[in-house]
């Protein structure tokens, strides 16, 4: 790739900032295009590293362990709103821990002591959170830092993102109708952003493939409550009766949330598919288009493996 090909990334959530940060600290020339700067559904996530809603395996696995080095580097950094974070994934039934999780620092079983009231196991170990709205941020600032540019505007094509030597499709649920992908469906998720009363660590139940979820992750001042999954609804509007069932419930586990003041309600739509999309594809009129979408509830965590990959399918489209 010469620096003066110009690569037109579409979206600017998680996945189209990460790669615009990736190619553009590469040298190439990167101009972004979204209609949301930054994406709704990343400005959503809790976040904590680790696969959820996602597939396939192998690939996740080494896309989410490359990203998790990167956010192991960031956490040196607090402008970077990433933290790494000792916490509990607990069970109200006797679990095997996730793979994922038994790697990870600080990893053992729990006493039942330690578990709150009605759980049968439980985990401890340490990992990164990302408060999402300060990432993304870093984000934008390091793209521009790397003279990437971003214009918001609403494409009606991925034909629309150029002239471009490469245009990467990094739409998120926005692929449905731009690609377009009707294997991609949308799972609702809502959030709950309260005062932190003085939480240090996250928590998170091991709902299965349960709508209804329970975490809790704190950010200095702030705690992400959530939270839920609703397969095929992709409407964002905040629903009080949700709200009040998650403050409920993660209350229930860490009664100092009961008096937790409602700061904001965050609502996203996982972007779902059967396996997450990246690939090459030469398109009729001869453009090459690098799809980088279809994370499901796992886009942050398998943001800088994936980045690095469409990177390099984007240099190879341009040899
Ligand atoms: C409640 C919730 C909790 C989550 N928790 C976690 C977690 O803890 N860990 C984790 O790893 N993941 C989590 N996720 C999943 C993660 O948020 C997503 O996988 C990820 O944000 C997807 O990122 P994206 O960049 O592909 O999509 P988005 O953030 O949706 O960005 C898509 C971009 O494309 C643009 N776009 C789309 N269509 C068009 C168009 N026609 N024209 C112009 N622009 C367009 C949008 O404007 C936007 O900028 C969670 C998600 C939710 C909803």
């Amino acid at each position: 790739m010469t620096a003066g090909e110009r690569v037109a990334i579409v979206g600017a959530g998680v996945a189209g900032l990460t790669t615009a940060v990736v190619l553009a600290e590469a040298g190439v020339s990167v101009h972004v295009v979204a209609e949301q700067v930054p994406g709704v559904t990343s400005l959503a996530a809790g976040a904590m590293w680790g696969p959820y809603l996602v597939e396939p395996k192998d690939k996740v696995d080494q896309w989410g362990q490359r990203s998790l080095e990167v956010f192991r580097e960031l956490t040196a950094d607090p402008a970077t709103g990433v933290r790494l974070t000792s916490g509990i994934e607990a069970s109200r039934t006797a679990e095997a821990p996730p793979d994922w999780a038994t790697a990870l620092p600080g990893f053992r079983a729990c006493e039942l002591a330690e578990l709150p009231t009605g759980f049968a196991s439980g985990y401890r170990f340490t990992v990164p959170l990302i408060d999402m709205p300060v990432y993304l941020g870093y984000l934008l600032r390091r793209l521009d830092a790397a003279r990437g540019t971003i214009e918001r505007r609403r494409l009606g094509s991925l034909a629309d993102a150029g002239p471009a030597s490469v245009i990467v499709n990094c739409a998120g649920l926005g692929a449905q109708g731009l690609v377009p992908d009707s294997g991609l469906r949308p799972i609702r998720g809502q959030h709950v952003v309260v005062t932190n009363p003085g939480l240090t660590e996250f928590f998170s139940e091991d709902t299965g493939l349960s709508p209804d979820l329970l975490c809790f992750y704190p950010h200095g001042d702030s705690v992400v409550l959530g939270g839920t999954a609703i397969d095929g609804e992709g409407d964002l509007t905040a629903n009080d009766k949700v709200a009040a069932n998650i403050l409920a419930r993660c209350a229930e586990v860490e009664p100092r949330l009961v008096d937790a003041r409602v700061l904001e309600h965050r609502i996203g739509a996982r972007p779902t598919r059967s396996a997450v999309r990246v690939e090459a594809e030469c398109r009729e009129d001869a453009t090459v288009v690098v799809h980088n979408y279809g994370h499901g509830g796992a886009g942050v965590t398998l943001s800088w493996g994936c980045a690095e990959e469409a990177a390099n399918l984007v240099a190879a489209a341009n040899r």
